[in-house]
């Protein structure tokens, strides 16, 4: 069984056949998908997903490229949101300065308050990053300091360095199909490295299938590929690796499990 610790299911690729998507997953092992957010439009309907399907929960955040769009997302609204029970994660959110689709400072902006929003809520923070590693890393340090909490890096494609100072913050690193692409060498190096008491897996979904899916819009049951090409790399059972992440999911999600 696998947990898919982030997936866009009311994205165009996945929402024309929803139903088929889920029961595909579902068909694969996939035990639990968390659907997550990327503007304030499509939180009723992300929420909404979650609220019909028992196996699905959601998250509420604003993903980087829209911050200019939303220059006014308090931390209060996403908190207000978050005590849905069926809302287990704040984001996602983060900094990406490959696309700069966004102002920089209004991105840097908006990850503060969904850090401010995770704190709070105590729920855990699902970080974007890209491109950006000495500003996520910075912001990250500082508002720990400020006041713990909880998080995860996803669909990791940053360095070994990176991914070092995420763990010594305490955050857990999520891996997307990215990692079987051939051209993905130096995340495969470091992906053999993360302890696994820290790893979860993940789609992105309909974004990045991996290998043997490449050129289909990805969908929550190619995980399991994902989960498989991962335990071969690291050279652990498949039964190891999947029990893990799925227990790691639990325990940085609580709020999924309780
Ligand atoms: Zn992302
Ligand atoms: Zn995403």
């Amino acid at each position: 069984m696998f947990i898919d610790s982030h997936c866009h299911l009311n994205y165009k690729g996945l929402i024309e056949d929803q139903q088929g998507v889920l029961e595909r997953a579902r068909a694969a092992g996939v035990e639990t998908m968390l659907n997550i957010s990327t503007r304030a439009s499509e939180w009723n309907d992300v929420i909404g997903v979650a609220e019909r399907e028992g196996d699905v929960w959601a998250s509420v955040g604003v993903h980087p490229h829209e911050a200019d769009t939303h220059p006014d997302v308090e931390t209060e609204t996403l908190v207000e949101r978050a005590r849905h029970p069926r809302v287990v994660g704040i984001g996602e959110s983060g900094l990406d300065f490959y696309y700069d689709h966004s102002d920089r400072d209004r991105q840097r902006d908006s990850f503060r308050s969904h850090i401010a929003a995770a704190r709070e809520s105590r729920l855990p923070i699902i970080v974007h990053t890209r491109d950006a590693e000495d500003d996520t890393h910075a912001i990250l340090a500082e508002e720990m300091g400020k006041g713990a909490f909880t998080g995860v890096i996803h669909c990791f494609t940053a360095s070994a360095d990176f991914a070092r100072k995420a763990l010594d913050l305490g955050l857990y690193i999520s891996i997307s199909g990215i990692v079987t692409f051939k051209n993905a060498r130096d995340l495969q190096e470091t992906a053999k490295t993360l302890p696994l008491e820290k790893l979860l897996i993940e789609t992105d979904s309909p974004f990045l299938a991996p290998v043997p899916h490449r050129g289909k819009p990805c969908e929550p049951a190619y995980v399991a590929d994902t989960a498989r090409f991962l335990a071969a790399l690291r050279d652990e059972p498949l039964e190891k690796l999947s029990t893990a992440t799925s227990a790691n999911f639990r325990k940085l999600f609580a709020k999924a499990a309780a």
